[in-house]
């Protein structure tokens, strides 16, 4: 069930505060991602790229489709044509595959570069050390077909509102820094992915500027 009123509820929150909703529309089938589209909604989100290239099918050509999971290196090239927003790279490896076919479909594709934030080592997002060898190659220049849009992260899953709020703090801080620094003379590096159904509310306070809503959207998964 596509929860209609609570959508506009959400929308009109993030309007106000200039903050893009990503509807994460991921095992949802086509009807329920339809409903919001027609109220508007363009921006989208999906893990799998197999479910995002069915999926890309059925809907509008003005889909904005959001790659918000875990990305192989080897299933770039088939979203590579048309993604509109990476928000999880994770290595210098898939940046650079994200370059190369991108050159080859003659576009330049906006990622962001997926922080680890969490305590729990099981979330996703890279290191620091991973995130310098990404700064050194996007200094020598050579990375033309690919844009740094910004970061992305996930908090740990828990209930611990502390917990969560120092971990949108530590990428936010990190989004500035970089802003002020490696990317100052790039006006696209404005987006910090970071909140999602239960916590995006904190995530806005905390600067957010893109949240990726699932299940108070589309009902539990
Ligand atoms: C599934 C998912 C979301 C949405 O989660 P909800 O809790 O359903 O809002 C956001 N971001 C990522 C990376 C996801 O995988």
């Amino acid at each position: 069930m596509v929860a209609i009123e609570k959508y506009k509820e959400v929308k009109s929150t993030l309007d106000k505060k200039n903050v893009k909703l990503i509807a994460v529309s991921k095992t949802k089938p086509i009807s329920a991602i339809k409903i919001l589209y027609d109220l508007g909604q363009r921006a989208f989100g999906e893990n799998y790229v197999q479910e995002l290239l069915e999926k890309k099918e059925e809907l509008a050509n003005d889909t904005e489709w959001h790659c918000i999971g875990h990305l192989q290196t080897k299933k770039v090239k088939q979203i590579a044509s048309f993604v509109s927003l990476i928000h999880s790279v994770d290595s210098l490896k898939l940046l650079k595959e994200i370059d190369k076919r991108a050159m080859q479909e003659n576009r330049v594709i906006s990622c962001l570069l997926q922080m680890h934030i969490a305590e729990e080592d099981s979330k996703t997002g890279m290191e620091q050390t991973e995130l310098q060898s990404i700064l050194d190659c996007l200094s020598e220049g050579t990375l033309n077909n690919v844009t740094i849009a910004g970061l992305m992260g996930i908090t740990t899953f828990t209930s611990q509102k502390q917990q969560v709020i120092k971990e949108f703090r530590s990428l936010r801080s990190l989004f500035d820094r970089l802003k002020t620094n490696q990317f100052a003379s790039q006006a696209n590096f404005k987006e910090c992915s970071m909140g999602m159904s239960g916590d995006y509310e904190l995530a806005i306070e905390e600067g957010s500027t893109m949240v990726r809503i699932g299940s108070l959207l589309f009902g539990q998964r």
